[in-house]
């Protein structure tokens, strides 16, 4: 029997692609009334620039930057001028209002927040979150993640994040438990999935769209398209 659920938090726990999504369509309706250019190509680059999905140039020209504010005002302005639109601060004003709406938009998936509850009867509950302090504080704070869970645990403010070992190592520790009394859940096969069996600890698969099943069930003790079938798995392992 488990001692301790971890938990990821984006698109786990959380619709994180759903805000996201809000957000863009927002996004892309208020620059509609700025300029003529190609907004929804401009929004998407600059979406995957914040999720550090970037090109050599790109890669180069923001290494330095450590802030992650500065790393958004940088990466926002860059994908303006190659959509040869001047960086006004009117437009600039943008990238700090599209963190605010992401955060706005931000909730958990329906019905998580009653099984948290219930488990955490049970359970220690720990949260392991990737993602800089920048993005992940703010997230946590506007679901209130404290009223559901024993510890919280944010990669950007530790040693390394998932999937290293040390990450998974210090949520037993804050739980008190073994590796093998613990079960990971999350939806990413890397960073939770490997990470979490490379430390010793079963896995809980949440399916991202468009994986199929088969592939999941090598690599993961358990898999679902929905955390919230994890009380079949914790009824089976008793
Ligand atoms: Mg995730």
């Amino acid at each position: 029997m488990f001692k301790a659920l971890f938990f990821d938090m984006d698109d786990t726990l959380c619709d994180t692609q759903g805000a996201n999504l809000k957000a863009v369509n927002w996004l892309i309706n208020e620059l509609s009334s700025h300029d003529h250019f190609d907004h929804e190509t401009f929004v998407s680059q600059y979406l995957a620039a914040i999720y550090r999905e970037l090109d050599e140039e790109l890669k180069q020209l923001t290494s330095v930057i450590d802030d992650e504010s500065d790393y958004r005002h940088f990466v926002f302005d860059y994908f303006l001028k190659k959509h040869e639109i001047k960086a006004t601060d009117d437009l600039m004003s943008y990238v700090s209002l599209f963190d605010k709406k992401r955060i706005e938009y931000y909730d958990f998936y329906l019905g998580v927040t009653a099984m948290l509850k219930t488990l955490r009867s049970q359970y220690k509950i720990i949260l392991i979150t990737n993602g800089p302090a920048y993005s992940q504080i703010p997230k946590v704070e506007q679901v209130k993640m404290k009223d559901y869970c024993d510890h919280i645990i944010i990669g950007g403010l530790e040693p390394e994040q998932k999937p290293a070992k040390s990450i998974f190592d210090k949520a037993c520790s804050v739980a008190n438990c073994l590796p093998n009394e613990a079960i990971h859940s999350g939806d990413s096969l890397n960073s939770d999935i490997k990470g979490a069996k490379a430390a010793g600890i079963k896995t809980f698969w949440i399916l991202p769209k468009f994986t199929s099943f088969s592939e999941g069930n090598k690599e993961s003790d358990y898999v679902s398209n929905t955390i919230l079938d994890i009380d079949k798995i914790l009824e089976s392992e008793l």
